[in-house]
């Protein structure tokens, strides 16, 4: 199958009269080896049906129905998603069912109501708009629990966050909550040359893999709110910084010894299951 290559990009940004925007984080990959490791990375499987969040002018959704996926594409852009079912007749005409392209808001469109047609999706493979990339990648693995495994190119600086471990330098509150959902790990870094137009910062690839949510009574809001608090102040210990979430220094004390965790550490070291104990530590005893 024909990829799109920068001619093909520049030539369909100018047939549509498009002027790629930052604010929507439009750079399109124009390399077809680049989709294809990412398609390759994020295991897809013929058949399975993945949703892509942001496909543009359909650079990695071609990559994705070359391997035989089902394609949901979500698009805020009205004129690439009302443009991209004929891109896709026009260079995979052999697979125009296999795409529906969905109008919208990642952080907006209700991804419980997807149409059922192909069952629900397993996958997320996305080169994500820069700005929104941590909050769509949360959302989509929150409102689609059957999704098992996802591929993400970010940017550099958030693939780093993303997987990181505790007590490094860019562990913070998106590295804690996607343990929630899952296993992350950087699998790649791109090349800011294989966008049109170039972007400035460098991206990564980061492969998830679900797992199981630790074992707790609080539910997932609770704790992110125990996450988010944690955070909060991050040259405190955790005692201070969890004082208001918890209603006082000793409450955010008490539940931290309860939990296991010593009151002296820092947000920055503590695992998702930690802030879990704690949440839980917190509402036995309130
Ligand atoms: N997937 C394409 C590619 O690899 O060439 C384009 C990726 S580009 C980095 C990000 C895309 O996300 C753009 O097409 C942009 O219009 C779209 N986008 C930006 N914000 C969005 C949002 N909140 N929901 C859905 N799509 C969004």
């Amino acid at each position: 199958m024909e990829l799109l290559g920068p001619v093909q990009v520049r030539a369909l940004a100018e047939e549509l009269d498009i002027r790629p925007t930052k604010k929507l984080g439009q750079n399109f990959v124009i390399d077809a080896n680049t989709v294809r490791k990412i398609v390759r990375d994020a295991g897809v499987q013929p058949g399975e049906h993945v949703i892509e969040v942001g496909p543009g002018v359909g650079s990695l959704t071609l990559g994705l129905l070359e391997a035989g996926a089902k394609v949901t594409a979500i698009e805020i852009d009205p004129i690439l998603a009302g443009a991209l079912p004929n891109t896709v007749a026009k260079f995979a005409p052999e697979t125009q069912d296999q795409l529906r392209v969905v109008e919208g808001d990642a952080l907006q469109v209700d991804l419980a109501d997807l149409d059922a047609r192909w069952g629900e999706p397993t996958a997320l493979v996305a080169n994500l708009p820069y700005n929104v990339s941590v909050p769509v990648l949360l959302r989509v693995l929150a409102d689609c629990p059957s999704i098992e495994h996802a591929l993400v190119m970010v940017q550099a600086e958030v693939a780093d966050r993303l997987v990181a471990d505790p007590g490094s330098r860019t562990y913070g509150i998106p590295s804690v909550k996607l343990q929630w959902f899952g296993a992350a790990r950087r699998v790649g870094s791109v090349s800011p040359h294989v966008f049109w137009p170039v972007p400035r910062v460098d991206s990564g690839l980061v492969r998830f893999d679900r797992a199981n949510p630790p074992d707790c009574n609080s539910s997932r809001d609770e704790v992110f709110r125990c996450i988010d608090a944690g955070f909060s102040q991050r040259r405190k210990s955790l005692r201070s910084a969890l004082a208001n979430w918890a209603g006082s220094t000793a409450r955010a004390e008490e539940a931290m010894m309860a939990a296991g965790v010593s009151p002296s550490l820092r947000g920055e070291v503590l695992r998702v299951g930690d802030y879990a104990g704690i949440a839980d530590a917190l509402q036995r005893g309130s």
